[in-house]
């Protein structure tokens, strides 16, 4: 895993300097283990409940060695992500409707369309018949990059002139799923963080409108959010969250960070599973998010 190799140094690294020359877990190792997955982008509130639940241990079992710290840290990182159906199920459960409509958003920037592509390049290697949607009408160069995925894959993708309707678009896109017998169409949407209202309303026509064509679409609402922007991909997540249902999440780029416990604060606290993790901008690097692998790559 060449993308989460530097997450996993940093956090190993800050963490050995905290319990370096300690035996035993005391409060001073827990105000520095706090800083350490703080520094990491896991958040304050996780980061506080993560503290409390070592605590709770250390105050059950008197005594825990720094020795045991690892173990115990990575119980709870990994039942932290459980809670949350991060990396429970292994991808998104796309034969149980035909087509099944995925609705992508997310601010720009954060890896959308080359998301939207690497997907689509994963359902159409798995022999699925694939749709896009070029339903970020509001760039001439959201409609040209989503074209080039297109392209790049191999799989037909509908669009209009920029500036129309996204909703539009979107009915398009479902309409011609349905006539093509696609099993997934993937639908891209705007991604301006102008004011709430406005996003709501948007994504809330968006849906009503394929939603005459398939009454329970979209069946995913996927939020893609930039892994190595920290604070700012939590506050996204809250904006996003509160204007629609997001069903699941996507952070991109944790190969550029050394910071990827963002994985973990945004999972817990907004109780979203995290289903891929994008570690690089080419056509393979998008990853199923494996539990395991990641609490493994966050400490190794
Ligand atoms: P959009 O505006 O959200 O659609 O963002 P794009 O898909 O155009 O991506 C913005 C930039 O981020 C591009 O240069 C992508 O190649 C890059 N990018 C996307 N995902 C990843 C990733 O997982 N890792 C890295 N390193 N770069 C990525």
């Amino acid at each position: 895993d060449k993308g989460l190799e530097k997450s996993k140094e940093n956090f190993f690294g800050k963490l050995s300097k905290a319990v370096a020359g300690k035996s035993k877990v005391d409060d001073e190792v827990l105000d520095d283990l706090e800083e350490v997955l703080v520094a990491s982008d896991v958040g304050v509130k996780t980061t506080i409940k993560i503290i409390d639940r070592i605590e709770a241990r250390v105050a059950k079992d008197k005594y825990l060695g720094t020795s045991e710290l690892d173990v115990i840290l990575r119980e709870e990182i990994a039942g932290l992500l459980s809670e949350s159906g991060s990396g429970e199920q292994e991808e998104l459960t796309i034969a149980s409707k035909k087509p099944y409509v995925i609705m992508v958003v997310g601010v720009n920037g954060v890896g959308k369309t080359t998301t939207i592509g690497k997907l689509a390049h994963q359902f159409k290697s798995q022999g699925k018949k694939v749709v896009l949607g070029a339903g970020d009408t509001f760039r001439a160069a959201a409609i040209d990059q989503l074209q080039i995925w297109a392209d790049r894959v191999d799989v037909p993708i509908i669009k209009q002139k920029m500036g129309s309707d996204p909703a539009s678009v979107a009915f398009d896109t479902v309409q011609s799923g349905v006539k093509m017998d696609a099993d997934v169409v993937i639908i891209d949407t705007a991604g301006r963080l102008h004011n709430k209202v406005n996003l709501m309303n948007e994504l809330s026509k968006i849906k009503r409108v394929m939603q005459k064509v398939i009454p329970d679409a979209p069946h995913e609402v996927l939020l893609v959010l930039d892994g190595s922007t920290g604070q700012n991909a939590f506050e996204q997540a809250k904006q996003f969250t509160a204007a629609t249902e997001v069903t699941s999440l996507a952070v991109t780029k944790l190969d550029g960070t050394a910071k990827g416990g963002v994985v973990i604060g945004i999972s817990d606290q907004f109780k979203i599973p995290v289903k891929y993790i994008g570690v690089g901008e080419g056509i393979e690097d998008l990853q199923i998010f494996n539990k395991i692998e990641f609490v493994d790559s966050f400490f190794k």
